[in-house]
């Protein structure tokens, strides 16, 4: 049992997924143009046709496919590029991830809990370096309770910078499953997306990637969406870490447990994370792995996870290499993260000794991410007005679903843009971001709505701050 009411086998059926695999065959042709069509078509595709669609190798059919995942994503979510850094709490672990360093047999880690205070000073920095969104990262630990959680999120939106009074407009959090109570006691405290990674969905090697602590059991880690949904926190992040398993399996594991959420909460995953595996200190297996997943098939699972659920926002860490994340960016993804560093502190304490997470593939700064984006014809954005106007869980789906939701994305990562580019751009972003601004203001269909963001821009410039549509 995964939760009080939810068997297991609601949620991931693994005997379908292994069925399914067996007996996929490779459209011809014609099927290829068909299941492509329907994906055009906004409808998402079934885990049978997501299957079918894994088994395209040739490169012209190849192509065919990421084209359409390209011009899922222009629809849905056009130029626009939400950022947002992550921030560790905490390093301090009783899980045993083979694949982490901060699992807790890996003795050469320094341990450490930031307290309200150092949270306060990492995120005035991220705040003075124009950061909005934050993501707050914590180990599985006794140290993490719900208290401290809480507190955490507290302290991010307690710090207050310079003449405007900047702060950060929204807290995610990627962190352990709670309990239903433990989610209902976090809501009140503002959070955005709770995040929680399946990692594999495979059972037999979920068991021996984490062989004991709380993580070990799977059901209670697959059963969190069906806790947390009910507690009322209905953003939610589901992800696969690619490089444990079979990716092909893996990802209709996902798009199962993405059909289970829409159809008994009619509320599908806010985002998916793809992370991939990394070499992570004192992780052998993080090296070693026999399913580490190559540029070429990564590039497939994006495509896939955009045609299958076009409506789900889609998340890419720096993980990845700045000339792929490029390549990655236009099939699919809408968020990225900037600047990231991958320890508790690391943003403000530059401690040689304080070993990251992962290896880190991208180590721009935000300012040279936001100018690079420009140069590529995308639109940098800070927007957080949906969650802010309670336009999350159900109601987002409506709207992110026929793709209404750029009535508002347009507008308000415009006028967020804006704000960056007057408080905290270099000036070379700030010629090629208003280049961006000017270009996309044209392509604002209604005269009313253009009118509405080009008068928030105005005053923006003039110094009111936050606003939105
Ligand atoms: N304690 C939280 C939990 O139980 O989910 C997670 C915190 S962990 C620091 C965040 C995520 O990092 C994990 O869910 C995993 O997907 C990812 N991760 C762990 N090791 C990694 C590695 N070697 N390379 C890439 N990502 C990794």
């Amino acid at each position: 049992m995964a939760t009080q009411d939810v068997e297991t086998t609601q949620i991931i059926n693994e005997d379908v997924i292994t069925r399914t695999l067996d007996e996929a065959r490779a459209p011809d042709d014609a099927r290829l143009e068909r299941l492509l069509a329907k994906a055009r078509s906004l409808a998402g595709l079934t885990v049978g046709q997501a299957a079918e669609l894994m088994l395209v190798e040739e490169p012209e059919r190849l192509e065919a496919l990421f084209a359409t995942a390209r011009e899922i994503k222009q629809r849905i979510y056009g130029n626009r590029i939400v950022l947002f850094a992550p921030l560790y709490i905490s390093n301090e672990c009783v899980g045993n991830c083979l694949y982490c360093s901060f699992r807790r047999d890996n003795a050469d880690l320094d341990r450490r809990t930031l307290d309200p205070t150092e949270i306060v000073r990492e995120t005035r920095w991220l705040v003075e370096h124009g950061y909005k969104r934050l993501l707050l990262v914590f180990g599985d630990h006794p140290h993490n309770s719900v208290e401290h959680m809480i507190a955490a999120v507290e302290a991010c939106y307690s710090v207050r910078v310079g003449e405007h009074e900047d702060g950060i407009r929204r807290v995610n959090v990627n962190a352990a499953p709670l309990s239903r109570e433990g989610f209902e006691q976090l809501k009140p405290a503002g959070l955005g997306t709770f995040q929680a990674f399946q990692e594999t969905y495979h059972r037999e090697t979920y068991e021996r990637m984490h062989p004991s602590g709380p993580k070990a059991d799977y059901d209670w880690r697959l059963g969190v969406w069906d806790r947390c949904l009910p507690a009322g926190i209905d953003d939610v992040g589901l992800g696969v870490l690619y490089g444990l398993y079979d990716w092909r399996w893996d990802t209709l594991a996902l798009l199962q447990h993405a059909d289970h959420l829409m159809g008994r909460y009619r509320v599908g995953p806010h985002t998916i994370s793809v992370p991939r595996l990394e070499p992570a200190f004192g992780s052998e297996f993080s090296t070693n792995s026999p399913w580490l997943v190559g540029d070429d098939d990564f590039k497939k699972i994006v495509a896939i996870i955009r045609m299958s659920v076009p409506y789900t926002g889609m998340i890419l860490s720096t993980r990845e290499q700045p000339a792929f994340r490029r390549e990655l960016m236009e099939l699919g993804f809408s968020q990225v993260s900037a600047g990231s560093k991958t320890s508790p502190g690391g943003y403000t304490e530059h401690n040689p000794d304080d070993a990251p997470q992962f290896e880190v593939g991208d180590h721009r700064d935000l300012d040279e991410v936001m100018l690079n984006l420009c140069e590529q014809g995308y639109l940098p954005s800070f927007c957080t007005a949906c969650y802010r106007s309670g336009r999350t869980g159900e109601h987002f789906m409506e709207l992110a679903k026929p793709g209404d939701i750029q009535t508002f994305c347009l507008p308000n990562a415009l006028i967020s843009f804006r704000e960056y580019l007057l408080d905290y751009a270099s000036p070379e972003t700030v010629v090629e971001g208003e280049r961006i601004i000017a270009q996309h203001l044209a392509q604002i269909d209604s005269d009313a709505i253009r009118r509405q963001t080009e008068e928030k821009l105005r005053r923006t410039e003039q110094g009111e701050r936050d606003l939105y549509i």
